[in-house]
């Protein structure tokens, strides 16, 4: 995918310019086409190539410790908004090592810690604990997504 370092780091550079002047403010939560525009081509392409045979296996989201995952919801409580650790990161039965061990250092690069993490795990906690119903963690997750993406 980066033929060197150098090539890596240039095109790092470009998607955190990119990140900060059109999508810092909902970076969180990322729609299908903002996370392909953000990219760019050469990495969609390489992550279409990939093969994802379980596709729909839930493993991902036990890999990468999604707050936004609950067995006790319908998989994914974000959809159709997702992070870009989930947009990114793929296990390696997916494709050639070198590319996949690539696409998670981007992972690793931009994946989002510092947003409404902490907020999500609550609602997650509240729900697997109990403590809140199904359709309240549904409402609060919808609440986060809104609050990310209507600030102005
Ligand atoms: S954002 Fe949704 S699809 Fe992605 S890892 Fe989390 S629960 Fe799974
Ligand atoms: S990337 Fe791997 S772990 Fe994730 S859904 Fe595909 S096969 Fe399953």
């Amino acid at each position: 995918m980066f033929r060197d370092q150098n090539e890596k780091n240039l095109y790092v550079r470009a998607v955190w310019k990119k990140l900060e002047s059109r999508y810092l403010r909902y970076y969180p939560f990322l729609t299908e086409s903002e996370f392909r525009d953000l990219f760019g081509a050469r990495v969609i392409e390489v992550i279409e190539s990939f093969d994802c045979r379980n596709e729909g296996c839930g493993q991902c989201d036990f890999e990468i410790d999604c707050p936004y995952y609950s067995p006790m919801l319908d998989r994914c409580g974000i959809d159709p908004y997702k992070p870009v650790h989930c947009r990114l990161w793929h296990c390696y039965d997916c494709g050639p090592e070198p590319l996949i061990k690539q696409i998670r250092e981007l992972t690793g690069i931009f994946s989002d810690q510092l947003g409404p993490e902490t907020e999500a795990r609550r609602i997650k906690d509240g729900l697997e604990g109990e403590r809140i119903s199904r359709d309240e963690a549904e409402r609060r997750f919808q609440q986060l997504i809104e609050q990310f993406r209507d600030t102005a």
